[in-house]
């Protein structure tokens, strides 16, 4: 798909550009030695741009700290949840924020203001900006305008879109993140069509959000992301897993490749995985497409992830977790694997893991149960979208999460 070029830093997204591959730092950012050193290990591995959390205003001089020390000719994106005013802030430090503007207030009209304001600022700098809605945290004001859909994503995208190309501000990447991948796949075909109608494409930035760990996130992110880029949507893409990020970089380069430049030479992370990526991306598309009902592999336990992660048929429960970030008070991939393997025997639920209490709750979307840290060794319990036991100690909410299944079921 044809796209306007957006320059993040002196990296090019879009047009005919090769699929910038990104990803994010999981470390405090107020603690800069920390965040500088992953961001190094990040770059080795090949991260193209790095996104960073930035909470509070008072983080802003630790991005000031950290773009100063990583080497300069990879763009940082500070992400911001909630604060125009961090966002405004943010703008003359790193080369692009990451921004949900509708969630720059509750009230819609003061929201678009201060999204003017923050497009003023950004054309001021020569920033570049991604508008990133994901399917669970679409705001108030969109659900009951538009609904919670595929299409009311791109429909409330477009919003954002539109005042964009009103302020002639065109350095903007989209983005349409879900968990659940026939949403996700939906959602971004859908923003492509409306874009493509109103004559300006700006770029997509391509990712299933919580996808979880392991092969199950590998596979859950191939299986979506190959989808689109088979269909020459995406200029840019992150593999979200619940692991150290220099993980996600050869998954990203796998994908980067196989739908990049014509004839250059697809990298395989590691023998062990090539063939789980291979079928992943070969089979997402016609499942998802629901051209094909099932898929001959010899391989019982790849055929059941992969049908899993296009959401044909279920073998084991669905899981949502996030990759942590700044934000992250615990030990996210430990207790990731023990809520995995606590509740395994389970069927027909979808559990989530969350990192934190500020955006857990919100980005959880459809899950049936949800595991989501407060910070300071306490954890949060939910059903659906409702807390049902708060100020759990760390060491309890596993066995408390089971409980609380199993006592359901049992009614
Ligand atoms: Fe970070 Fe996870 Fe919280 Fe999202 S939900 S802000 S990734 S800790």
């Amino acid at each position: 798909m044809k796209t306007r070029t957006v320059h993040v830093g002196n990296v090019l997204i879009g047009s005919g550009h090769p699929i910038v591959v990104q990803t994010m730092c999981n470390t405090h950012t107020s603690d800069v030695e920390a965040t500088v050193a992953q961001c190094e290990r990040l770059i080795q591995a090949g991260a193209q741009i790095i996104r960073i959390t930035v909470p509070s205003l008072k983080d802003v001089p630790a991005l000031q700290e950290i773009r100063k020390r990583v080497q300069a000719d990879v763009p940082l994106v500070a992400d911001i949840h909630f604060s125009a005013e961090v966002a405004m802030a943010v703008v003359p430090v790193v080369e692009k924020i990451r921004i949900n503007p509708g969630n720059f207030h509750p009230k819609h009209e003061k929201a678009r203001e201060l999204f003017g304001e923050f497009l003023a600022k950004c054309k001021e700098y020569d920033r570049a900006i991604r508008i990133g809605l994901n399917h669970g945290s679409l705001g108030k004001y969109i659900v009951e305008k538009y609904g919670n859909t595929p299409q009311a994503m791109a429909l409330a995208a477009m919003e954002w879109v539109e005042m964009c190309i009103e302020a002639d501000f065109y350095n903007v990447v989209v983005s349409l993140k879900a968990s659940n991948t026939v949403v996700m796949v939906q959602a971004y075909r859908e923003l492509a069509r409306l874009m493509q109608e109103r004559g300006v494409v700006f770029p997509l930035h391509v990712g299933v959000t919580e996808a979880g760990n392991g092969d199950s996130g590998r596979i859950k992110s191939c299986v979506a992301i190959s989808t689109l880029l088979s269909e020459g949507i995406g200029n840019t893409i992150r593999v979200s897993l619940t692991e150290p990020p220099e993980n996600e970089i050869p998954v990203a380069q796998y994908l980067a490749n196989r739908y990049g430049i014509p004839g250059q030479a697809v990298v395989i992370p590691d023998p062990d995985q090539a063939s789980l990526l291979k079928a992943a991306c070969d089979w997402g598309a016609p499942l998802l497409n629901h051209e094909v009902d099932d898929i001959p592999l010899e391989d019982e336990y790849l055929k059941d992830e992969i049908m899993q992660a296009c959401r044909r048929r279920f073998y084991k429960p669905e899981y949502i977790a996030c990759p942590g970030c700044g934000r992250t008070l615990y030990d996210l991939e430990d207790t990731f694997n023990k809520v995995k393997a606590a509740t395994a025997h389970f069927k027909d639920v979808v559990i989530a893991v969350m990192g934190c209490i500020v955006n857990g709750p919100g980005e959880m979307a459809d899950a049936d149960y949800g595991y989501v840290g407060e910070g300071f060794g306490k954890v949060t319990l939910y059903k659906k979208k409702d807390p049902v036991l708060r100020h759990i100690p760390e060491d309890e909410a596993v066995e408390k999460l089971v409980e609380l299944i199993t006592a359901d079921r049992a009614e």
